[in-house]
C-alpha cells in the first residue's frame, strides 16, 4: 500500500468505485480506494440491480440519465459485462391522482429529453401480460428502465479506474481519520497509514461510522429491504418465446411493489409500510456478506395485493427471499459533496439507488473535487441541505417515513408529519391557537396559512387548488388593503464583522456594498458566472454587515464563505440561525402600526425604502429593514428570540384598530408572484446566469473585481441563452407547481420554475425560462398543467404596482 495519495476513497461498493473511476476520468491519477473486505461487500452485492431515470428532482433525473447511459462506455473500457437488460419500465396508476402524477412526470420528461409514453391499460397489458387490467386506470412507459448485474457493474467501474491508473486495496479497514494541519488527512488503517490530500467517504452501510472518525454524525440510516425471486413461470417463458423479448419492469404504486423478470421467473420487491431500520446506532464492523432473516409476514399486505394484481405470481413457487440492508438520508436522496466545517473531507453516501444514481454521483463529486464545482445543479443531493436539526433520531423517523412512502404520492401542498415539530419559536403555540397551519421550513415550524374560526386547520392534499385557496386570498387582500404580520424566523441570517468584512463581501457579491444604514440586494456567482446565492445585505456600522438569505442554503453558503475567508483573521462570520428571529409587517398601513410602537421618527422622509436601523420597538431592541418580500410598504423586524413574543403581541395589540391580520408563507409567495420577484432554488439556481435570470440591475460590472465577474461580463455581452419570464396562465382549477414544460409553436421550449395564483391581481401566474429570443417575441405560449396545455402570455411588467410606488410610499 502507498504511503501518500492525492485521494483516498473509503469503500468499494458501486458508489466508491464510480467515484474512483470518475476521478481518474477527470485527470487525477494518484487516487486509491480502500475496501474493508472485497469489492461489493456492503449493500451492493445483494441489490436487485434495477435502474430508472424518474426522480422528483429534474436535476437528479438528469444525473440518473447520465448513469444509465454510462454503462455501455464502462463495458467498452473495462471489457467487463454489466449484465444489462434494457427492458423498459411501466408505472401503473390505480387512481385519478396517480394518473395525474404520471401525466406531470411525462410532461417533465419532455424537457429533460427522456423517452416516456402514456398509455391505456390495453396497451400496458401487451407489454406486461401478467397484470390484471381492472385494478389500474393507466400507465406510463419509461424506455430507459432496466436492470443489471450489481457485481459486474461495480467491477466494470473498478477495472476502468485501474486502467486509468487508480489503485484498489482490499481486505484493509480504515480505522481512524486524523485531520492534518496542512488541510490533508492521515488515514489510519489496520495495515498501516496513508497520508491523503482528500478523503472521500463512500462507506455505504458504514458511512455513519466513517463520518464519526472525522467527528461528524451523518444523517443516514440503513433499512431492511426484501425482494423475492420466483421459480420459472410458464407465463414468462411463453411471453419471451412469443415476443422475442423480456417482460418490462413494472411498478405497482397501490401494492407498493416493483416487479421484473429474473431468468425465467419474476423478481418482486416491496417498500412496505411496516418497515424496519437496521442497526440504528452502530453498524458492526464484522457484518459480512450475510443476509438478514426474511420476514414475509411484514410484507404480506403488499404481497396479497400484488398477487391480486398479477395473478400468475400467486401460483408461482418462491425460489429465494432476499432481505438486505441499504442506506437512506431523511429525504431519500444521496448525501454528496464537501462537508461544511471540515477541510478536504467529501461524502458520497446514502445512495439508495446506486445503479440509477452511482454514475451521476461519481461524476458530480469528481468534478467538484477537481474543478471546485460539481458542474451541475446538485442541490437535491448536496450534503449541505441538512442542518443541525437532522439528528440521529430525527433521521430515524424521517427515513422510516420516507421508506414507507416510497411509492406514495407527495402532493405539492402536503406537509409530512414525522419528527415534527422539530424546531419551534416562542410564537408557535400562539399562532397555532389562531388557526395556523404549519409547514416545515429547514427544520423550523413556519406558518403557511391561517384557518379562520370554524375552518379545520388542515391541508386537503391535491394537485389542484385546494381548501386553503379562499383563506390565502383573504390574507393577500388583508395585506394589500391594510396591514398584515408574518413570522420570518426561517430566513437565513448572518453577520460579517472586522476590518476585512467589506472587501470580503465585495469580492463575493455582484453588487456594490451599501453605505451605513442602507440595504442592497445582491446575487452571488461562482467562477463560471452562475447564480449560487441571492442576498439582502445591510451595513449596520463600519466593519459590520448583516445579511439575509435562503434558510435551506445556510450550510451551503457557509461552506462557500469559509472557503473564501482570508487567512489573516480580518473577517468574522456569524450564522445567527435561531438566535435571531423576525416578523414582517407589510401593507399600506404598516407604518401606522410601527409608529405606534416607537418614539423614533419612521416617516417616509426619516426612514426610507431600503434603509436599515437599529431601534427599540415595543420596548424591544430590534434591527429593522424597510423592505419586504411582499413588494409593498413594509418592514422586517429582527430581534433576539426572547423578545419575539412581546414584539408580536404588541404589534397585534396596536394593530387591532388598523385591522391587522396574520398571514403565512403561502400568501407571501403569492404576493411576490404579482411583483415578478424570483425565489432561490426555483428561479435562481446554479444553472442560470444573472442576466438570464433578469437580475441585471443587481450586477455592477464597474465595481471591484468579484468572483464570476468575467463570466458575467461575457453573459452581458452575448445575452446568455435563456431568459427568465413571467407569464399569465389561462388556468382552470389548477395552477402551475413548477417543472411543467412551456410549449411554443408545438414544441417544448422551456420549463416553469414556480408559480401559483396571485390573489390580489386575481390571475394565475408562472415564472420560468425560455430561449432568450423567444422571450422577446410576443408569441403564443402554452404551459402543460396536469396533461392540459393552457395558454400563457409573457408579461413584461409586474401586475401589481409596476412602478414600485408602494414600496416607496
Ligand atoms: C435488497 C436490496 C435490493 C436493492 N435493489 C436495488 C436496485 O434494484 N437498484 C438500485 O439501484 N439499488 C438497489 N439497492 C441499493 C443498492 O444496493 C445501494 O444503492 C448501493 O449498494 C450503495 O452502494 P454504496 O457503494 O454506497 O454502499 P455499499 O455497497 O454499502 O459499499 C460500502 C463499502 O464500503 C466499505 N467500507 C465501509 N467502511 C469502511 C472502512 N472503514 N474501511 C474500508 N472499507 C469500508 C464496505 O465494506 C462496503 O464494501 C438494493 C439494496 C438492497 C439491500
Amino acid at each position: 500500500m502507498k504511503s501518500h495519495a492525492r485521494v483516498v476513497v473509503i469503500g468499494g461498493g458501486v458508489v466508491g468505485c464510480s467515484v474512483l473511476y470518475h476521478l481518474t476520468k477527470a485527470g487525477w491519477k494518484d487516487v486509491v480506494l480502500i475496501e474493508r473486505d472485497q469489492l461489493t461487500s456492503g449493500s451492493t452485492w445483494h441489490a436487485a440491480g434495477g435502474f430508472h431515470t424518474l426522480n422528483g428532482d429534474p436535476n437528479v433525473a438528469k444525473l440518473q440519465g447520465y448513469t444509465i447511459a454510462l454503462y455501455d462506455e464502462l463495458e467498452k473500457i473495462s471489457g467487463q459485462s454489466c449484465g444489462l437488460h434494457r427492458s423498459g419500465g411501466l408505472m401503473l396508476a390505480d387512481t385519478k391522482e396517480r394518473m395525474e402524477w404520471l401525466k406531470m412526470a411525462h410532461a417533465r420528461a419532455r424537457y429533460l429529453g427522456l423517452e416516456t409514453g402514456l398509455m391505456d391499460m390495453k396497451e400496458a397489458k401487451k407489454l406486461f401480460p401478467l397484470l390484471e387490467e381492472k385494478y389500474f386506470v393507466g400507465a406510463m412507459l419509461d424506455a430507459a428502465d432496466g436492470n443489471l448485474d450489481p457485481s459486474g457493474t461495480t467491477h466494470a467501474y473498478a477495472k476502468s479506474a485501474r486502467i486509468n491508473g487508480a489503485e484498489i486495496y482490499q481486505k484493509i479497514r480504515v480505522t481512524d481519520l486524523r485531520a492534518r494541519s496542512d488541510g490533508g488527512w492521515d488515514v489510519i488503517t489496520d495495515h498501516g497509514n496513508i497520508r491523503a490530500e482528500h478523503v472521500v467517504n463512500c462507506g455505504g452501510l458504514w458511512a455513519r461510522e466513517v463520518g464519526r472518525m472525522a467527528g461528524i454524525e451523518l444523517p443516514v440510516l440503513a433499512m431492511e429491504h426484501m425482494y423475492l425471486v420466483t421459480d420459472d413461470m410458464p407465463e414468462v417463458v411463453d411471453y419471451n418465446k412469443a415476443n422475442g423479448r423480456e417482460l418490462t419492469h413494472a411498478i405497482d404504486f397501490k401494492a407498493e411493489i416493483y416487479i421484473r423478470q429474473e431468468g425465467k421467473g419474476m423478481l418482486l420487491g416491496t417498500y412496505e409500510k411496516e418497515c424496519r431500520p437496521w442497526q440504528p446506532r452502530q453498524t458492526p464492523w464484522d457484518f459480512g456478506t450475510e443476509l438478514l432473516q426474511p420476514d414475509l409476514d411484514r410484507i404480506a399486505p403488499s404481497l396479497e395485493l400484488g398477487y391480486q394484481h398479477f395473478p400468475a405470481m400467486a401460483k408461482a413457487g418462491i425460489k429465494r427471499v432476499i432481505n438486505g440492508p441499504f442506506t437512506f438520508s431523511p429525504d431519500g436522496n444521496p448525501l454528496v459533496g464537501p462537508v461544511q466545517g471540515l477541510k478536504n473531507f467529501w461524502c458520497a453516501c446514502a445512495v439508495m439507488a446506486g445503479f440509477s444514481q452511482g454514475g451521476g454521483v461519481g461524476l458530480a463529486l469528481s468534478q467538484w473535487m477537481v474543478n471546485g464545482d460539481p458542474g451541475f445543479d446538485v442541490w437535491a443531493m448536496d450534503i449541505a441541505r441538512f442542518g443541525e436539526w437532522a439528528t440521529r433520531s430525527y433521521t430515524n423517523a424521517k427515513v422510516r417515513e420516507n421508506y414507507s412512502r416510497r411509492f406514495s404520492i407527495r402532493f405539492p401542498n402536503e406537509e409530512l408529519p414525522a419528527a415534527r415539530p422539530q424546531e419551534t419559536t416562542s410564537l408557535y403555540d400562539i399562532l397555532v391557537a389562531q388557526g395556523a397551519v404549519m409547514g416545515d421550513s429547514w427544520g423550523l415550524e413556519t406558518p403557511l396559512w391561517f384557518a379562520p374560526k370554524g375552518v379545520e386547520p388542515k391541508n386537503v392534499v391535491s394537485f389542484h387548488r385546494s381548501n386553503d385557496f379562499p383563506h390565502v386570498k383573504a390574507e393577500c387582500l388583508g395585506v394589500r388593503n391594510g396591514v398584515g404580520v408574518t413570522e420570518i424566523a426561517n430566513f437565513a441570517k448572518y453577520e460579517f464583522t472586522g476590518p476585512g468584512a467589506e472587501s470580503f463581501l465585495s469580492r463575493l457579491m455582484t453588487n456594490r456594498m451599501p453605505k451605513v444604514g442602507r440595504i442592497i440586494l445582491t446575487p452571488m456567482l461562482n467562477p463560471k458566472g452562475k447564480l449560487i446565492g441571492d442576498f439582502t445585505i445591510a451595513k449596520a456600522a463600519d466593519e459590520r454587515f448583516l445579511m439575509w438569505g435562503s434558510s435551506q442554503a445556510q450550510k451551503y453558503h457557509m461552506r462557500w464563505f469559509e472557503k473564501h475567508l482570508p487567512e489573516d483573521g480580518s473577517v468574522k462570520i456569524r450564522r445567527y440561525d435561531m438566535s435571531l428571529v423576525g416578523l414582517s409587517v407589510a401593507g399600506p398601513k404598516s407604518r401606522e402600526v410601527l409608529q405606534k410602537l416607537t418614539d423614533e421618527d419612521v416617516s417616509n422622509a426619516a426612514f426610507k425604502f431600503m434603509d436599515h436601523r437599529g431601534m427599540d420597538i415595543a420596548n424591544v431592541p430590534a434591527m429593522i429593514n424597510r423592505v419586504t418580500y411582499t413588494g409593498d410598504l413594509g418592514y422586517e423586524i429582527w430581534v433576539a428570540p426572547e423578545y419575539q413574543r412581546r414584539l408580536y403581541q404588541e404589534i397585534m395589540a396596536v394593530g387591532k384598530e388598523t385591522g391587522i391580520i396574520n398571514f403565512g408563507m403561502r400568501a407571501l409567495l403569492s404576493l411576490r408572484l404579482e411583483k415578478n420577484f424570483p425565489t432561490w432554488y426555483r428561479e435562481l439556481r446554479p444553472i442560470y446566469g444573472p442576466f438570464e435570470a433578469a437580475l441585471d440591475r443587481f450586477i455592477d460590472l464597474g465595481k471591484n473585481d468579484f468572483v464570476g465577474r468575467e463570466a458575467a461580463a461575457r453573459e452581458k455581452e452575448d445575452g446568455g441563452t435563456l431568459r427568465r419570464v413571467s407569464m399569465i396562465v389561462d388556468a382552470a382549477d389548477a395552477d402551475v407547481l413548477g417543472d411543467e414544460p412551456i410549449w411554443h409553436d408545438g414544441k417544448v421550449v422551456g420549463w416553469v420554475t414556480s408559480g401559483g395564483f396571485a390573489h390580489f391581481v386575481d390571475r394565475s401566474l408562472a415564472q420560468g425560462y425560455v430561449p432568450k429570443d423567444l422571450a422577446r417575441a410576443n408569441g403564443s405560449f402554452e404551459i402543460e398543467i396536469i396533461g392540459d396545455r393552457r395558454r400563457a402570455t409573457i408579461i413584461r411588467e409586474p401586475l401589481f404596482d409596476p412602478e414600485a410606488k408602494r414600496m416607496r410610499m
